[in-house]
């Protein structure tokens, strides 16, 4: 099939054991285009509506999209797709390395797994052939545990995507790991594996990805490697990672410290980017035929955790078990990383919880008693590390610090929910939106949760990274909200949003323009693609995961931020005295309701908008649900 794609899907059933190959519905190829555009197709049409994320109705979908696997710059990811435990709405995380090239090289694009297998099991896929694997011996194993057993047991090199014990366990922001250390980590999908008993899915293959203008294809291809080398985004990602973000943040005010409670950080000398270089950096790591090499290969040199080894820690991994937890300390946050990788457990949300509970106990909401008389005391770098460990394996106190900020809030109760630092249930990211007032727009609107890179907005903000995929990507004064700018982040997320459909790292949208990558996507798949091909699709993907999450319930009433960042202005630094006004946000809100075409009460696509995207088949079922819910 010279477009690109293998063609193929694959349906695991785990609670019969039967395996299908199944072709592509090209119907929603040319809607959806592949990725989690695809994925979120096949979800709306195979999740029942109120399903329980951790039963057997809910479908866990792997897809890769067209460029995954091709010589383009970055093509490397894969997404994963279900209904989240940690929001009950749409889930969705991706993930770069290898294991996506080396799912399509298997012969598949994606894979739906339904039910849930009687016993651990882990899927090995080998040019084609799928088997089942009993995976008992495998079960509380460690993600790198796991990936050598398989590997040891494997007929060749295979690459891997597995759960450690945090998925198991349902932890609810349990990740995805593959090659180790890159995890497909938002939404606690890893959670969803393991209520399934799948333990890992093995990957090895030669089938070709054949592309409809091989000749075009790389000479696009190269072109915008050339582009990739000789840009100052190379130089800075190859030196830093995205570690080099800290200092432009926090020069902002918006650097996230103390669960929130300030905006910049006394000790960003010790855990910026060179202290990161200086104390842990071994050497860059790229993802699949990338030519910038923003991982970070790092090794604990000194101090207990002398030997230690692996990758990270990222920008948001560093914030949130660093600063966020008070903790200067860059061997302990990079060692808490690596637990959270080899237990497989999202950074982000991971760090936020602690933060969250250490201002529990702060507060005296959480006490010795409740703790098992841990002292969960800011800047406590030890317990940090060892928390982690803890609510991997749901022990004490990470019982409840397993569920996350949402739920851990409503348990205690006493109104400490102002702190939970979380947007639908996924903890917030790095970047304090007091400090750029459209990045909590961004918050609200991210149809997975309080999520940064959905619409990274926090790039001309933050950053003052003009993002070329979009037509104007300036924000003129981020202490200051300006509704017209509402624009911005809709052209953002949409424009992102493709990548996520195509298998491409959004990175990329800092340096190549919607031309550049619809040639990528025309030569590759043949077809007759547009800039405004583009940008619709990129629309219609991002009005279909609403609709799905507001057949789960979402509408305006849920797109709002922590209290904490609407009524408690920022102490000190450099946004002193700015928060983001309720009022505030409402405005902002009408705004991009209004350009959305949404409903300004009800906050879904209106009737009208779903036809322009030839989603008529949704609208029904979207307004008769939000009609019972508001009944
Ligand atoms: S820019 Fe970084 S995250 Fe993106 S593909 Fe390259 S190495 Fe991976």
């Amino acid at each position: 099939m010279d477009n690109a794609f293998m063609g193929n899907i694959l349906r695991v059933n785990l609670t019969t054991g039967e395996i299908l190959a199944e072709e592509l519905r090209w119907d929603w190829v040319d809607h959806f285009i592949g990725g989690a555009g695809l994925a979120t197709r096949y979800l709306y049409d195979e999740l029942p509506q109120g399903a329980d994320p951790l039963g057997a109705e809910n479908p866990l979908i792997f897809m890769t999209g067209p460029l995954t696997g091709t010589a383009s710059a970055s093509a490397s990811r894969y997404s994963v797709v279900a209904k989240s435990p940690q929001t009950g709405i749409w889930g969705q995380a991706n993930s770069g390395g290898s294991f996506g090239p080396e799912l399509k090289r298997s012969g598949y694009d994606g894979i739906i797994f339904s039910g849930i297998s009687p016993y651990p099991v882990y899927l090995q896929i080998i040019d084609g052939t799928a088997e089942l694997h009993d995976a008992q011996p495998l079960w509380g194993k460690t993600v790198p545990e796991t990936e050598e057993i398989i590997q040891e047991a494997a007929p060749q090199k295979v690459t891997i995507a597995s759960i450690g014990p945090a998925g198991e366990n349902l932890v609810r922001y349990a990740a995805i790991m593959n090659n180790k250390h890159r995890a497909a980590g938002r939404c606690g999908l890893g959670a969803v594996m393991g209520s399934k008993k799948l333990k890992a899915i093995a990957c090895a293959g030669k089938q070709p990805i054949r592309l409809a203008d091989e000749r075009a294809f790389r000479e696009i291809a190269r072109h915008q490697v050339e582009l990739v080398n000789e840009s100052i985004l190379k130089v800075g990602f190859d030196a830093f990672g995205t570690n080099m973000l800290s200092d432009m943040v926090n020069v902002r005010g918006g650097y996230p410290t103390m669960n929130w409670q300030r905006g910049d950080f006394e000790q960003i000398d010790e855990v910026n980017a060179q202290a990161l270089t200086d104390k842990v950096f071994v050497e860059g790591v790229s993802c699949f035929a990338c030519p910038i090499a923003c991982g970070r290969g790092t090794e604990i040199k000194t101090g207990k955790w002398r030997g230690n080894k692996g990758e990270g820690p990222e920008y948001e991994t560093t914030n949130t078990l660093g600063a966020m937890c008070g903790i200067a300390d860059m061997e302990a946050i990079t060692m808490a990383n690596y637990k959270c990788n080899e237990y497989g457990l999202d950074t982000i949300s991971t760090g936020s919880t602690i933060a969250f509970a250490m201002e529990c106990y702060q507060r005296g909401a959480l006490n010795l008693e409740q703790t098992g008389g841990l002292a969960l005391n800011f800047g406590d770098a030890d317990l940090m590390v060892e928390m982690v460990e803890m609510i991997a394996l749901r022990e004490g106190v990470g019982d409840l610090l397993a569920e996350g900020t949402r739920v851990m809030a409503e348990r205690i109760g006493e109104g400490i929910d102002h702190y939970a630092m979380q947007v639908k249930g996924l903890e917030l990211p790095s970047y304090d939106p007091r400090a750029a007032k459209i990045t909590g727009l961004g918050y609200v609107t991210a149809n997975r949760g309080g999520d940064h890179m959905t619409g990274y907005i926090q790039g001309p903000t933050f950053l003052d990274a003009p993002f070329l995929i979009v037509e104007e990507s300036s924000i003129r004064d981020p202490f200051t909200a300006n509704p017209e700018e509402a624009q911005v982040l809709i052209d953002m997320e949409d424009a992102l949003t493709v990548f996520d459909a195509i298998g491409g790292c959004k990175f990329m949208g800092i340096l190549l323009t919607a031309e550049d990558i619809v040639g990528l996507i025309s030569s590759a798949t043949g077809w007759d693609f547009s800039v405004a091909d583009f940008r619709l699709s990129g629309e219609r993907i991002y009005n279909l995961a609403r609709v799905l999450s507001a057949r789960e319930g979402v509408s305006r009433s849920a797109d709002i931020l922590p209290a904490r960042l609407t009524q408690d202005p920022l102490p000190a630094g450099p946004a002193e005295g700015m928060l983001i006004e309720s009022e505030t946000l409402e405005e902002l809100k009408d705004a991009y309701y209004e350009k959305r075409d949404w409903d300004p009460v009800l906050g879904i696509p209106s009737a009208n908008k779903l036809r322009q995207l030839a989603l008529d088949d949704l609208i029904i079922d979207v307004w008769s649900s939000a009609e019972q819910q508001s009944l």
